[in-house]
């Protein structure tokens, strides 16, 4: 049995980030790994540009205010000047319309007063330069404006656009497959006879590859049986990681194991010290990763987080330290006779002001998946730990960095 870091360390390791690359559209582009240097086909701004609703005039008109300017055109956005102003005129301009020929500032309205034919009355002063955002002051036509590896994010996304890129070529994502393994399972929309259970895991691993924007391939159930196991494993191994869950305990139809390795996997290591989710297999077959996950449902989802999210991440182009760590005060004292195995145990994470507080939901153990949907993350008691003390701080996990109470260590 490896320890939780050990185990970790390996399937890090194996993991290789995908050397294939999309071309896609800003629709599809968010949180990608951009694979290409991008360039600008224009300025920006591509004109001088009013950065208010206003009035463009020359600075050295306004020394003595008030003053009042003849009023020579209306420039609302989306137009292009046709005059240029002078001495003793102005030009009324809206939000992002182009300054005229002459103008060297822009007077905002809530300065000024209408008057009587055609005429501006200006209130206030202004530097020269002052509302106009200068044509290219912020990107020359031409510049390198992302780089190759950058994660597209909001503002990324922002500049691919304004700088005329709408399709970009992006890292490939690892192609995932899902296979859930049992003769008991039947599919949500099933009601189950007796001896038969709902599959739960294929929806929890779906949904889990989702959260890291990958749709997985989902393969189905196979039952115990080595026959049906081997068709959908060869499928499986087309893929970049293969997710199985159950059959890979010591049962007399936990077929896995042996299957895997009959189709050519090399199994790197088969238990872990880690509480739920002993029985945890982690094999490879060329640049394929092949997890064979427990079935038991808390299981599963844990093992995913802790050990397949952060490969996934890697093999993405992101960093593979993913997960969301923090500590908490625990809120309830915590007693365990053997202390061999790293242990996770379902918590409702709170917070008040700078203070996190873990308290252990009621968990009946590895197939309560009722006590996940009360908690919001995983209280980790590290190997060697027997104790944990009410008010003491401990180590959490957090299911999603959108939960109000997630504070990173
Ligand atoms: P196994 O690892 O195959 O021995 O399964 C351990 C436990 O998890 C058994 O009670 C299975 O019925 C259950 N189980 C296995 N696969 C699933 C699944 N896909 N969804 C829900 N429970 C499962
Ligand atoms: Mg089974």
């Amino acid at each position: 049995m490896i320890s939780v870091d050990e185990a970790l360390k390996i399937i890090v390791n194996k993991g290789e980030v995908i050397d294939r690359v999309d071309l896609v559209g800003l629709d599809s582009a968010y949180e990608r790994i951009l694979a290409e240097d991008i360039y600008s086909d224009i300025d920006i701004p591509p004109f001088n540009k009013s950065s208010m609703d206003g009035y463009a005039v020359i600075s050295d008109d306004l020394v003595n205010i008030p003053v009042d300017l003849k009023v020579i055109e209306e420039i609302p956005a989306g137009y292009f000047p046709k005059k240029t102003v002078k001495k003793g005129t102005a030009a009324k301009v809206m939000t992002g319309a182009p300054i005229p020929e002459g103008a060297d500032a822009v007077v905002m309205v809530e300065n000024t007063e209408v008057l009587e034919k055609g005429m501006v009355r200006i209130l206030s002063t202004v530097k020269k330069g002052n509302n106009i955002s200068k044509k290219g002051e912020d990107v020359i036509k031409g510049d390198k404006v992302l780089t190759r590896g950058a994660v597209l994010r909001y503002q990324e996304i922002s500049m691919l656009a304004a700088t005329g890129n709408p399709r970009v070529k992006v890292l490939s994502q690892p192609r995932v497959s899902i296979l859930a393994t049992g003769t008991e399972l039947v599919e949500p929309d099933k009601v189950p006879v007796p001896g038969q259970i709902r599959n739960s895991n294929s929806y929890s691993l779906f949904t889990q590859c989702q959260s890291s924007g990958i749709i997985p391939e989902y393969l189905g159930i196979a039952v115990d049986d080595e026959h049906d196991l081997r068709k959908k494993i060869k499928k499986g191994l087309d893929s970049d990681i293969f997710l199985i869950s159950g059959g890979v305990s010591m049962g007399d139809y936990d077929f896995v194991p042996l299957t895997l390795k009959e189709s050519g996997v090399k199994i790197k290591f088969e238990k872990v010290a880690i509480k739920p989710g002993k029985p945890f297999l982690f094999g490879t077959k060329g640049k394929t990763l092949i997890f064979g996950l427990p079935g038991n449902p808390v299981s599963t989802l844990i093992i995913f987080e802790v050990f397949v999210r952060p490969v996934l991440k890697k093999m993405s182009g992101h960093s593979s330290d993913s997960q969301l760590k923090g500590k908490a005060r625990i809120g309830k004292d915590f007693n365990r006779k053997r202390a061999e195995r790293q242990e996770y145990i379902p918590v409702s994470i709170s917070r008040s002001g700078v203070e996190v507080r873990a308290t252990p939901v009621e968990f009946h153990g590895s197939a309560d998946m009722m006590a996940l949907t009360k908690a919001n993350g995983f209280l980790v008691i590290p190997a060697g730990v027997n104790k944990l003390t009410m008010g003491g701080m401990c180590d959490v996990l957090w299911f999603s960095s959108d939960d109000p109470s997630y504070m990173p260590a």
